[in-house]
């Protein structure tokens, strides 16, 4: 059994105090009667002696017989607790009895007397007896303390009976209802509450208790079930609403990769077609316009005109297209150039005066006196978007007023604010539709699209070239009543060339034109023949090489792609001919192939430039003016950078591209330099020529000589088997030049 503890200990301890204080008290009143009794007994015999044995004692003493008085008081002495006793008189003092006392005495004198029958009483003598108070004492000390000792035992055995007791019907309960407890808030709700106790009939307060505990088991066990069944619950709808979300988020993922997709074929498909339409339509414009010179009758020419308003319409519209096809691939990017504002807006009222005469319209031009005339910007882009919104004020207004007006909002040393806007009181545009005409092939109504025509791109074209010029645009109109269209860009001061930048006329040349596709050699023959040149034509390479060996051209123009021979090998052919006429001259690449690596094989085949296709004036006047006056294209460009091949990216490609494609080759170069310079410390022949080789090609294809030689010469060496020791300063050398290179010189 366990040592009762906590409750039962203490109401062993109290019971144990309290059965010493009743023993106490209890074997003290005892003890008092006890004394009281005593008492008595020797009141009691000291009677008995008065009554009984004086008499006697006063006989023998008148008879002066000393045996029956010594007999006497030895019978006294018998008496329990009389220690002693003495009689004294005239005659005698006798003594019977222990003299030492063991405690105090009480002593108690009774006179002597005797009356004879015939004389009067006479005083005889006295009787002493000694009571001994000690032995009472003692015997009442002997009986107390054995009534406290058995009184004590008795009550310690009663308080330990009871709190064994008490332990065994109550404490030892309770602890197994704190375990209970405890493993209630420990987590252990399973269990249930079990004590060691024979439920009799009726339930006591423990079996209540145990009863309230094992519910609140129960109760808790079921809340946290019911808790456990709604976070399963929340748990697994959140769980579906996440594979909802995602099977929704992959979905819409896929739809917007697709629709991406699809718009990005859409542009293709309308670039690709736009550009296969416009080469032929080219063509046909340019006979066209051949037939001009030709003789012909009244209404031939009437018919004619027609033939070329509708050709330069469709030309207009597939050029929208296409330049917005182009916009919207990022191709398109505003490059600054210096300018004249004012001739700029010149140049566009000019050109649009003509078609608002034709409406009856009356346009007019208003430029603030603070506008700055030498501007720097996207000149290009700005012409265009001018040109977009007077076309359309002058389209959508009969016999009315179009205003082009400039104004300046800001002005520092930094340039010009200006708000240019275009206001004609033609037919308006209703508000809704204000909304939505910035978007793409998006018209006013469908009324207005059948009247009036168009594809509805010019105005998103303007929005995406303002933006693209940092600038905002917006429109202000009432239905019926007229519009303004306004934008507000920032320009920065500029140098206004002297004369245009376009060669106007470069003087008569002989030129060579090898092309086999009709339509196309006839328009090269065309527009060369308006400034003055003297073309002679070839199909293919046989003629072509007939026509070099016979006499010597200023500059011969070759399609790159001959039924027969390659336009490169052709080139070769020409400056191999023994005759010799046209090892010098220029050979101009006429192709649509304006891929950088295309270019470079085509200087490397020893032509002078490249113009794409479809031949446009201006960059054929460019090139030609290029042959006539720069003899400096004769010398040997020896640098680290090939002047000539960056300017040619820089004419074809423009600013913006050529620096894309110079970024990426940078990249190139350096994710493959470690590999390389890994390759050249182990020794790698195979691996350091395969590397050498792809870099030194889109070295070269960009423009980057030095580098590309180099690498060049590495492949080389590796190939044939030579040390590989010692390249890695050396293209170091040379890697890090070029990028000084380019840094100075921006692409
Ligand atoms: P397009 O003129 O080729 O249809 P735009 O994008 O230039 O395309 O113009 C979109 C539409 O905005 C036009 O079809 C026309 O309905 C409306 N719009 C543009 N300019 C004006 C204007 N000055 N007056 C009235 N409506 C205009």
């Amino acid at each position: 059994m366990k040592l009762p503890g906590g409750l039962a200990r203490r109401l062993l301890l109290r019971v144990l105090l309290f059965s010493l204080c009743f023993t106490v008290l209890a074997s003290a009143v005892q003890l008092y009667f006890e004394y009281r009794r005593e008492m008595r007994d020797i009141e009691a015999r000291l009677e008995l002696i008065r009554v009984g044995y004086l008499a006697s004692f006063e006989r023998s003493l008148w008879d002066l017989n000393q045996e029956q008085l010594n007999v006497q008081l030895h019978g006294l002495v018998d008496f329990p607790d009389i220690a002693q006793a003495r009689l004294r008189s005239a005659d005698f003092n006798l003594m019977q009895g222990s003299e030492s006392g063991r405690g105090p005495l009480r002593v108690e004198r009774f006179a002597l007397a005797f009356q004879p029958p015939d004389g009067e009483r006479r005083e005889l003598g006295e009787l002493e007896v000694s009571i001994d108070l000690g032995a009472v004492y003692l015997r009442l000390l002997h009986g107390g303390l054995a009534s406290l000792l058995w009184m004590g035992v008795f009550l310690c055995g009663l308080a330990v009976a009871l709190s064994w007791l008490f332990h065994s019907l109550v404490t030892r309960h309770l602890r197994r209802m704190a375990d209970f407890v405890r493993g209630l808030t420990g987590g252990d709700l399973g269990t249930e509450l079990a004590l060691d106790k024979v439920r009799s009939g009726e339930d006591d307060e423990i079996d209540t208790v145990a009863d309230a505990l094992d519910g609140l088991r129960r109760a808790l066990r079921a809340e946290l079930r019911r808790r456990e069944a709604d976070r399963e619950a929340l748990q697994s709808t959140r769980d579906e609403l996440q594979r909802r979300v995602e099977r929704r988020t992959a979905s819409l993922r896929r739809a917007k990769e697709e629709a991406e997709a699809a718009n990005r074929a859409k542009s293709r498909f309308l670039a690709t077609m736009s550009h296969e339409i416009r080469t032929p339509l080219g063509g046909i414009l340019g006979m066209a316009e051949l037939l001009r010179a030709a003789p012909l009758g009244e209404q031939d020419r009437r018919r004619l005109q027609a033939l070329s308003t509708a050709g330069e319409g469709l030309l207009a519209i597939l050029n929208e297209v296409l330049h917005f096809a182009k916009l919207e691939d990022g191709a398109s990017q505003p490059e600054p150039v210096d300018f004249s504002l004012r001739r700029l807006l010149d140049d566009v009222v000019t050109l649009l005066e003509p078609r608002a005469q034709d409406n009856g319209t009356v346009l007019r031009l208003r430029v603030d006196p603070q506008v700055r005339d030498a501007c720097r910007g996207a000149e290009q882009f700005l012409r265009q978007v001018l040109s977009n919104l007077v076309a359309n004020a002058v389209k959508f207004t009969e016999e009315g007023e179009v205003l082009l007006e400039v104004a300046v909002l800001a002005s520092d040393e930094a340039g010009q604010r200006l708000r240019f806007s275009v206001t004609d009181d033609g037919i308006g545009i209703s508000s809704e539709q204000q909304e939505k005409i910035f978007q793409r092939f998006t018209q006013a109504s469908d009324e207005v699209a059948r009247r009036y025509g168009g594809t509805g791109l010019g105005l998103a074209i303007s929005k995406r070239l303002v933006e693209s010029m940092g600038g905002e645009i917006g429109v202000e109109s009432l239905e019926g009543e007229g519009s303004t269209f306004w934008f507000e860009i920032a320009l920065a001061p500029g140098v206004v060339p002297s004369a245009t930048a376009i060669v106007e006329c470069s003087p008569a040349l002989e030129v060579l034109v090898v092309e086999d596709v009709a339509l196309n050699r006839e328009v090269a023959q065309a527009l060369l023949e308006r400034d003055g040149h003297r073309v002679h034509l070839a199909d293919d390479a046989e003629p072509a090489l007939a026509l070099a060996a016979s006499r010597r051209f200023d500059l011969i123009l070759l399609d790159m792609h001959l039924p027969g021979m390659s336009g490169l090998e052709l080139c070769r052919a020409i400056r191999g001919q023994a005759e010799g006429r046209n090892v010098r001259t220029p050979v101009f690449a006429f192709t649509a192939s304006v891929q950088p690596g295309m270019v470079r094989r085509y200087f490397e085949a020893g032509m002078q430039g490249v113009l794409g296709k479809p031949l446009r004036l201006e960059q054929l006047r460019r090139a030609l003016a290029g042959v006539t006056g720069d003899a400096a294209d004769e010398t040997v460009d020896s640098g680290p950078l090939d002047h000539r091949v960056l300017d040619t990216h820089r004419r074809l490609l423009g600013e913006h591209k050529l620096a894309e494609l110079l970024d990426s080759l940078w990249r190139l170069i350096d994710q493959q330099w470690p590999l390389l310079l890994d390759a050249l410390r182990q020794d790698d022949a195979v691996e350091a020529a395969s590397l050498a080789h792809r870099l030194a090609g889109s070295c070269r294809s960009m423009g980057l000589r030095g580098l590309g030689d180099c690498l060049g010469e590495l492949e080389e060496a590796a190939l044939a088997g030579a040390s590989l020791m010692g390249w890695t300063d050396k293209l170091d050398r040379e890697k890090a030049v070029v990028a000084e290179l380019l840094k100075s010189t921006p692409a």
